[in-house]
């Protein structure tokens, strides 16, 4: 068993259980290892899975919990044999901080399926006690191979939910091959959603934005959505039968899926990537009567997350978010369950220090 030594002081912000808001919290960090950085946190996005986890909606919560996986900050110290960064770099950290490194999927570089994947928060280290903590915290120290390079023509408090938001959407866009003459269908405009409608529109694909209200059309188009449907007019779903080539499901309650999936054309295919609380029924008629496809992706390896970065910094993909201090961190989580963020909440982790 790898026994870890602790000594760098940490500040951030923390679940103590399922239902008490979260409170200022310090703790200790591993002391650097040969191929570790450290990175002293600027900006940390709040991700919904946040949420669901700090709630324990999916019964496998660890307390205490500083959740955090869009983290954006800048190397402050680098291990003896590290490479790949120097201090000083801005630098990026997503939902995981290490692999097994030698199984399939991680030889594939698709980490984020490995069995013994380590998250970056609520995850339990390789010493078997030591529970992971995230970015709502000033710093952090992660081996240098799950660091990624964040992209200089973009500002970091804007990039930093690229991290998870964005390569959650941009994996499953390049897998299902997204591009001109496709018709994509995004189901839910909150975080995920709104860079989804980004990425598929700078890949030159035909976007439609499905959303509960009507609140977002403006802003939808603005983001490059051609066309904008409520999900709340039942016409919707008569008008929309058969239509869509690829559809991605971004919604964090339960709803319906089956009356989603009829909006697929012959062979389309449904990616699933929010995560509620309970499970869905899938009429299998639905499925059979267009030979459709329903699917789920989780985030993306560490390779795929650098080139989804680069496409952004190329086609100038940013976020639209509301910067906020860590103390309106309950707030925060308040709108979010309301689908009132706009689109993303990001957290300014100077605010620490007040
Ligand atoms: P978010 O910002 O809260 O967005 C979710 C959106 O879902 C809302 O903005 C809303 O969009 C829609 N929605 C919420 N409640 C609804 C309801 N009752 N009926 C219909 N639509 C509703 O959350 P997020 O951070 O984008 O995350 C979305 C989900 O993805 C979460 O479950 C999260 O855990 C999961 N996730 C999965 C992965 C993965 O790798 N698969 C990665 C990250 C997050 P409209 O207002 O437009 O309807
Ligand atoms: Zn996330
Ligand atoms: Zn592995």
């Amino acid at each position: 068993m790898i026994t870890l030594g602790f000594m760098i002081e940490v500040k951030g912000y923390a679940a103590h259980n399922a239902s008490s808001p979260l409170s200022p919290f310090s703790f200790e960090r591993r002391n650097l290892l040969d191929y570790d950085v450290m990175i002293d946190i600027n900006y940390c996005g709040i991700c919904h899975t946040d949420i669901h986890q700090v709630k324990n909606e999916w019964g496998r919560s660890n307390y205490p919990m500083v959740p955090g996986h869009e983290i954006v900050g800048v190397v402050s110290k680098v291990g003896s044999k590290v490479t790949q960064f120097k201090v000083g770099n801005q630098v990026g950290v997503g939902c995981f901080v290490d692999s097994c490194r030698n199984c399939d999927t991680c030889k594939k570089g698709l980490e984020q399926y490995c069995s013994s994947l380590l998250t970056t928060y609520n995850g339990i280290e390789k010493d078997g006690k030591t529970i992971t903590q995230g970015g709502y915290s000033n710093k952090i120290i992660v081996d240098e191979n799950y660091v990624l390079h964040m992209p200089e023509n973009l500002k970091p408090e804007n990039a930093a939910p690229l991290l998870c938001a964005g390569i959650t959407l941009y994996s499953p866009l390049m897998k299902w091959n997204a591009g001109p003459g496709k018709k994509i269908g995004i189901i839910g405009l909150g975080g995920l959603g709104h860079i989804g409608v980004k990425i598929a529109h700078a890949l030159g694909a035909e976007v439609s934005v499905l959303s509960h209200s009507h609140k977002k059309q403006k802003d939808s188009m603005k983001m490059g959505a051609d066309y904008f449907y409520s999900s709340s007019d039942p016409k919707t779903f008569e008008k929309l039968e058969g239509y869509f080539d690829i559809m991605i499901n971004t919604i964090s309650a339960n709803v319906d899926l089956n009356e989603y999936l009829n909006l697929l054309k012959l062979d389309g295919t449904m990616v699933i990537v929010g995560i509620p609380e309970k499970d869905s029924h899938i009429s299998p008629y639905t499925l059979i009567s267009a030979r459709r496809n329903l699917t789920g992706s989780l985030i993306g390896g560490i390779l795929e997350t650098q080139q989804m970065l680069d496409f952004c910094s190329k086609h100038k993909i940013e976020c639209d978010v509301e910067l906020i201090s860590i103390q309106k961190i309950n707030e925060a989580y308040e709108r979010i369950i309301n689908s009132d963020v706009r689109y993303r909440f990001v957290i300014d982790l100077s605010s620490l220090k007040c």
